[in-house]
């Protein structure tokens, strides 16, 4: 279905683009370019050969992107990928996290290295966010006085990142002399990691200090990610301590409680719990129905109250997943020319994610199903403890979610624990080669499909 539409769409593009480019050329660089899929308002296109993927970023891109956006209202961009990359390009994992490029990172003051769209006024408030809204509010509005540290949890794609932009976007335009700093976590990391790699004397260096202590707010955004990383914990520590004795924000999030944290010293989850902690949950049906309507009336995309329901019934999760599913039924509607007026076409346009009667199956679905087949608990696939079963459940867990949603490996790692793109990669093919040599784990595998109704 998805393909259909995809095939349609770069079908356009290359009529629109053969006029604008020789035939040479065209045949040269365009003939073997196959279109994959959509992903984050952006189109993927493979490609076999490098030269072909420069071709395309560089010297085509400005045209591509003109023709992209002439045929359709929602895609406004692409992305090249070689067709035998193991893994999927950076680009599709930044912006899954939803972060600011990385440039722009190093800015302070004045710069707009905040996603635009991730305001508080886009944010739709209900039960399951309400403390989270306020508690980002009164941050904004007064950093460094009430809550600090703010410490944000909640499972993946229910608006942690959103909030820690909102604060930096209203920041910016309240207090443009105040430096506001965002980074992941896993930035901070490897920021760590060079600052002692380049630093001469023991110790952090300046470049490191300046960006994470010369600040009057800082956010570190998926904090679990520095579980089992003592260095980084210290460091950590040090700037945690400093900023908040010099009356500076800090914000944090995180996939679990602070007590939750595995493998993170005792000491910086005391300092972590010591100002407020708040927890986002997963919307309710009201609450869905209320974003499903915001999101489309801000694309000024129609769709009937039918549909919004059918779709807030059905789609579950999260938030991120409910926008995914709205941007693909509004997507089809606009290859196919239908508008969204029945269910029919929502069931038409979601047919991958939508099972029969149930709703879409996702990477905690998996998990489980894996969890229950080896013995373990799903908190033991994400946690680090390494016990032979549960190393078993984990990797076949990570296989399973590569296979069946496709996601790219660093999100994947990120539903792991926090775990990087290297382990996912490693887990996935390793599994991949057994699956070819053992009978019995391809026997698990099937077993584990049919558990999920994928087999
Ligand atoms: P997280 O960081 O918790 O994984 P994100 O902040 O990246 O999640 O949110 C995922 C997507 O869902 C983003 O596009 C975000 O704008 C959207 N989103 C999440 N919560 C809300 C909300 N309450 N209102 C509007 N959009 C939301
Ligand atoms: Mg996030």
């Amino acid at each position: 279905m998805e393909n259909k539409n995809v095939n349609l769409l770069w079908e356009s593009v290359m009529v629109d683009l053969m006029p604008m480019i020789s035939t040479v050329s065209f045949q040269v660089w365009f003939s073997s370019v196959k279109p994959l899929k959509v992903y984050n308002n952006k189109l993927v296109l493979s490609v076999k050969l490098h030269s072909n993927k420069k071709q395309l970023d560089n010297t085509y891109r400005d045209m591509i992107v003109k023709c992209i956006r002439k045929n359709s209202d929602y895609i406004d961009d692409f992305i090249v990928v070689l067709e035998d990359e193991e893994q999927l390009p950076e680009e599709l994992t930044a912006a899954a996290a939803a972060e600011p490029a990385p440039a722009a990172d190093t800015e302070s003051s004045g710069s707009t290295h905040f996603k635009a769209s991730f305001t508080f006024d886009n944010f739709v408030v209900g039960d399951s966010n309400q403390l989270v809204y306020a508690a980002a509010k009164t941050v904004a509005e007064d950093p460094g006085k009430r809550y600090n540290p703010l410490f944000i949890y909640g499972g993946v794609g229910l608006g942690k990142t959103h909030i820690m932009h909102a604060i930096g976007n209203y920041l910016l335009s309240a207090r443009p002399g105040l430096k506001v700093r965002y980074a992941a976590a896993e930035t901070f990391t490897n920021d760590y990691i060079e600052s002692i790699r380049t630093n001469k004397d023991s110790g952090l260096n300046k470049q490191f200090r300046d960006k994470y202590r010369n600040v009057d707010v800082l956010m570190l955004d998926d904090i679990q990610f520095i579980a089992g990383k003592g260095g980084t914990q210290d460091a950590l520590f040090h700037t945690f301590n400093y900023l908040v004795e010099n009356e500076k924000q800090i914000v944090f999030s995180s996939d679990r409680h602070p007590s939750l944290l595995n493998n993170v010293e005792d000491r910086l989850i005391s300092r972590f719990a010591s100002g407020i902690t708040v927890d986002i949950s997963p919307p309710g049906l009201e609450m869905r129905i209320a974003i499903i309507q915001r999101k489309a009336f801000g694309r000024r995309f129609h769709i009937s109250r039918d549909c919004v329901y059918y779709l807030a019934e059905k789609i579950d999760t999260n938030v991120r997943e409910l926008e995914g599913a709205l941007n693909k039924v509004a997507f089809f509607c606009e290859m196919n020319k239908v508008a969204a007026d029945s269910v029919d076409v929502i069931r038409e346009a979601l047919r991958d994610e939508i099972e029969e009667g149930g709703r879409a199956l996702n990477y905690e679905d998996i998990i489980a199903a894996c969890a229950a087949y080896f013995g373990v608990k799903s908190d033991d696939i994400t946690g680090s403890r390494r016990s032979k079963q549960i190393v078993s459940a984990r990797q076949m867990a990570i296989y399973l979610i590569y296979d069946i949603l496709g996601l790219p490996l660093a999100e994947i790692g990120t539903y792991i624990g926090g775990r990087d793109h290297t382990t996912i990669g490693y887990a996935r093919d390793k599994i991949d080669k057994m699956r070819r040599d053992d009978p019995i784990v391809e026997r698990q595998i099937q077993d584990i499909r049919a558990k999920l109704g994928k087999a």
